[in-house]
């Protein structure tokens, strides 16, 4: 059974009083999601979502899947700063990988894995949960877990949802995470986003009732809403210090553990220039490259970070 982990923190004495999961499906409650103890010694979870810069979303509009075997790989040089950074921090993340990607570049999980990183799933090819049926949804996991357990020789046990397209309207997509042995999802950002977003679900982990762990990416609440902090196009536009205090905030008002994400194209700012694409793609995809490497350095340094399986599973 899967149980949260509250660090060293709650066996320092926090109380462990029960967490509305605000927002829930159903109300539930994470009645086993102990709250952690008031200080921002709290282990983060750190990830990243590894697709090539010619796979996301945002370019879908100009650049089909066909034409994805046209471009240059950028995959294995973006990836290594990634792991280089992680490296010299002494940080160990969570990797979402396309099945797509690990199918091309087998070294590269293999590498991953030998510095202690933890390998996830992000699906085969980066198909949005909105835009397949059921069956669909099943085959692309399925296919992904597999490809992915070959190549590691590790047992993956997280998934994330391309464009985090689990919402009011794909929950179904638990279900089918849970019986492929998926034993979480970090699927669900709760804020409102023109591309995704359910900005009623809980900010934080929880059960659903099939047995699957839900860990929502993190958001301070603010103004009367939730506003992000786990990464995404706004670390590069945000100021730094935006984030430094929205994830005290989370660790020492709120008691718990941020749920960080970037891409390894975002650490590539040599990165091939797509045309065509709309202007407000554009500006996210392309705003403040150059910053990111030393932003995600401050980032790594200023908490603690582990393994997304190391935070929130027991394994
Ligand atoms: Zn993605």
């Amino acid at each position: 059974m899967t149980r949260i982990l509250t660090t060293g923190n709650e066996q320092r004495g926090a109380g462990t009083a029960l967490r509305k999961t605000r927002g829930a499906p159903d109300g539930r409650v994470a009645s086993d999601i102990g709250s952690m103890s008031r200080t921002t010694s709290l282990r983060n979870a750190m990830s990243i979502d590894v697709e090539e810069f010619f796979q996301v979303w945002a370019f879908a509009s100009t650049t089909s899947r066909d034409e994805w075997g046209s471009f240059d790989s950028r995959v294995e040089y973006s990836t290594g700063v990634a792991l280089r950074l992680f490296d010299e921090a002494g940080v160990r993340a969570t990797f979402f990988t396309l099945g797509w990607v690990a199918e091309k570049h087998p070294q590269m999980i293999r590498e991953i894995v030998a510095a202690g990183h933890e390998i996830a799933s992000h699906g085969y090819d980066h198909a949005k949960v909105t835009e397949q049926t059921r069956d669909e949804f099943r085959k692309d996991v399925t296919r992904a877990k597999a490809i992915l357990e070959d190549i590691s020789g590790q047992e993956v046990l997280g998934f994330r949802a391309p464009s985090f397209s689990i919402g009011a309207d794909t929950l179904w997509a638990q279900d089918v995470l849970h019986d492929t042995g998926h034993r979480y999802s970090s699927s669900i950002f709760p804020v409102v986003h023109d591309h995704y977003g359910m900005p009623d679900a809980s900010r934080f982990a929880y059960r659903t009732e099939c047995g699957l762990l839900e860990v929502p990416m993190s958001t301070i609440r603010a103004f009367g809403r939730n506003l992000p902090c786990g990464g995404g196009g706004y670390f590069r536009v945000a100021p730094y210090r935006y984030f430094q205090w929205a994830i005290r905030r989370l660790n020492a008002a709120e008691g718990q553990p941020a749920v960080f994400y970037f891409h390894p194209w975002e650490l590539d700012p040599e990165q091939p220039r797509m045309s065509g694409i709309p202007l407000k793609s554009r500006f996210r995809h392309y705003v403040n490259l150059r910053r990111m490497e030393r932003r995600l350095e401050r980032l790594l340094a200023d908490f603690k970070w582990d393994r997304m399986d190391k935070v929130f599973l027991d394994t």
